[in-house]
């Protein structure tokens, strides 16, 4: 079997598509705060603006120094929640070494109402209820559904394994799905016998960032995969997944680049689309 590319890049203008004429109405505005000049930041930064020029959403970038304190951070992070003009913003992660184990206490500090990376504990938590509050997912795990959902994949019923349980992906994604009726597995560094597990999944979603370390013998024929894994190698940037053997095994498998990397974007477009028209109803 040779597996059916789903492309994120499609289903990601597609998205993008249907956010345009709201980003007309509503006029939102998104702020993308960066500290230091981490090259892969900086590219998932030019990423985000490029899709905010799409559909034609206000946008500023706020570039802070290396150098720059947590209490200057805390400052910022503080002023983005009182402007009324700000809709929802993020602040880049991974922050320079001296800011990165502040990162709980700034994402404490932003706003539920603008959390548009779905990262603090009250848009998390209020996924545990049901899809009716998945108002502000996490980027990745809301690309994730729209991307199956693009493609018609059926989710209710299906086994899921999850490979992964960061706060970010592999936990939001195994709610999301089990507010879909799926029936979900997650395994994470600590797990025994992980061939054993992903074998039997009908949908396998892969978020390790350990290059290839899904290879064909533990998927099972037929599966659909999803690979979020983004690493750096020699060969250039590739998943979690090796694709070569696996796409001999799976029905439909997302490539690296141009798989889960746009629809996270595009998720992060219709969260602050999101916010706004929940910030219009109060
Ligand atoms: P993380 O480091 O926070 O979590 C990794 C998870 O993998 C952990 O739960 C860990 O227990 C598990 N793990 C590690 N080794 C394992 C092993 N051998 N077997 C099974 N599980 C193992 O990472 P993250 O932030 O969730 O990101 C995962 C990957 O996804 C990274 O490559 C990251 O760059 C990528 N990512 C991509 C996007 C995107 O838009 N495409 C978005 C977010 C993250």
């Amino acid at each position: 079997m040779s597996a059916k590319i789903l492309s994120g890049r499609e289903a990601a203008d597609a998205l993008l598509a249907t956010m345009k004429p709201k980003v007309k109405k509503l006029d939102p505005k998104l702020v993308v705060v960066q500290v230091g000049n981490d090259p892969a930041s900086a590219s998932y930064i030019k990423q985000k603006f490029k899709s905010c020029e799409a559909v034609a959403m206000r946008s500023e970038h706020i570039h802070l120094k290396e150098d720059t304190t947590i209490e200057t951070l805390m400052d910022i992070v503080l002023k983005l929640n009182a402007d009324p003009d700000v809709t929802g913003f993020i602040v880049q992660v991974p922050l320079p070494p001296a800011l990165q184990p502040h990162v709980p206490q700034i994402v404490k500090a932003i706003d539920p109402k603008k959390d548009i990376d779905g990262f603090g504990a009250y848009n998390l938590g209020k996924m545990f209820l049901s899809t009716e509050f998945e108002h502000l997912p996490p980027a990745t795990p809301g690309g994730i559904i729209v991307l199956l959902e693009h493609y018609k994949i059926p989710i209710a019923g299906k086994h899921v394994v999850v490979v992964g349980r960061s706060n970010t992906v592999g936990k939001p994604i195994a709610v999301m799905l089990l507010n879909r009726d799926a029936t979900v597995t997650v395994c994470h560094r600590h797990t025994k016998n992980l061939g054993l597990l992903t074998r039997q999944a009908d949908i396998l979603i892969a978020a390790v960032g350990k290059a290839g370390l899904i290879t064909g013998d533990m998927v099972k024929e037929g599966a659909v995969v999803i690979d979020v894994g983004m690493n750096k190698t020699e060969k250039g940037l590739v998943g979690d997944v090796d694709f070569d053997s696996v796409s001999l095994k799976a029905s439909a498998i997302t490539p690296v680049p141009g798989g889960v990397g746009p629809m996270t974007v595009a998720s992060l477009i219709r969260n602050c689309v999101t916010a706004k028209e929940r910030q219009l109803q109060k």
